[in-house]
């Protein structure tokens, strides 16, 4: 069976933008993105840590501070799972600029290079896996 039969790369979607001043504004916007939900992340992680020391000095029980963490700590992870998957950053490098391709296999986004080696990779793996059989 061909690799292509099993893994569609064909159907992968690639966007590309080729005026340089549309790249320019893209990778900005992109960068600004980034920014914002990286400045959130950094402020949840410090309001986590100031409610860990509360823990620690005023002796509040355990439930209690699980109770106060947990919305902050699945906040956290909902903003990491959202810019991991979208198309601001290369899942694999986290590259902020240039073209991307979303991978139905894994159901993000990549640069360019990234997604050869990862296709490469996986077309090798495919053959010598029916070699084999
Ligand atoms: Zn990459």
């Amino acid at each position: 069976m061909a690799y292509n039969a099993i893994f569609h790369p064909e159907k992968d979607r690639k966007i590309t933008v080729k005026r340089p001043s549309l790249q320019k504004i893209r990778n900005e916007l992109r960068k600004l993105l980034f920014k914002r939900i990286n400045n959130k992340i950094l402020q949840l992680l410090a309001l986590k840590q100031e409610r860990r020391e509360l823990y620690y000095t005023r002796n509040i029980s355990e439930e209690k501070y699980f109770e106060i963490i947990k919305p902050i700590q699945t906040k956290i992870q909902q903003l990491m799972k959202s810019l991991d998957e979208s198309i601001v950053l290369c899942h694999t490098c986290g590259d902020l600029e240039g073209n991307r391709i979303y991978r139905n296999k894994d159901k993000t986004w990549y640069c360019l290079r990234c997604y050869e080696i990862l296709e490469r990779s996986d077309r090798k793996e495919f053959e010598a896996l029916t070699r084999l059989d």
